[in-house]
């Protein structure tokens, strides 16, 4: 015969089975992320050939003391500044645009199309 067991229960005072702890008084699940894993920025890359030395390098700290001492820099991973919004397209405007191309519009080399007067 299985023994019970008793755990005072931190939410309501009272005593419950552990074997059946009421779903509603758990601790709540963890927040965690939706990636399997924590991403790992190692520092080892594979063979990279450097523009400035021409040597082969395996590491990113020594590729990037190399084009730092050159006066290099590297680009492409800086945090985005740019707060510019892009114009947005309405499905509704693809698709009077898509008609209109297919009834044969042509737009203009440096202009732009225009859905008005198209339905
Ligand atoms: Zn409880």
């Amino acid at each position: 015969m299985a023994r019970t067991t008793y755990r005072r229960c931190k939410y309501c005072e009272e005593w419950h089975d552990v074997a059946n702890w009421p779903a509603n008084h758990l601790d709540p699940a963890p927040q965690r992320s939706h990636l399997s894993a924590p991403r790992i920025d190692r520092d080892g890359l594979d063979d990279l050939w450097h523009p400035v030395d021409g040597k082969i390098y395996d590491s990113k700290s020594a590729f990037r003391k190399t084009t730092r001492a050159s006066g290099g820099e590297e680009v492409g991973n800086e945090v985005q500044r740019d707060t510019r919004s892009m114009d947005t397209v309405t499905k509704d405007e693809v698709h009077r645009a898509a008609a209109m191309v297919s009834q044969g519009y042509k737009p203009g080399v440096h202009g732009t199309a225009s859905t008005e007067g198209w339905s």
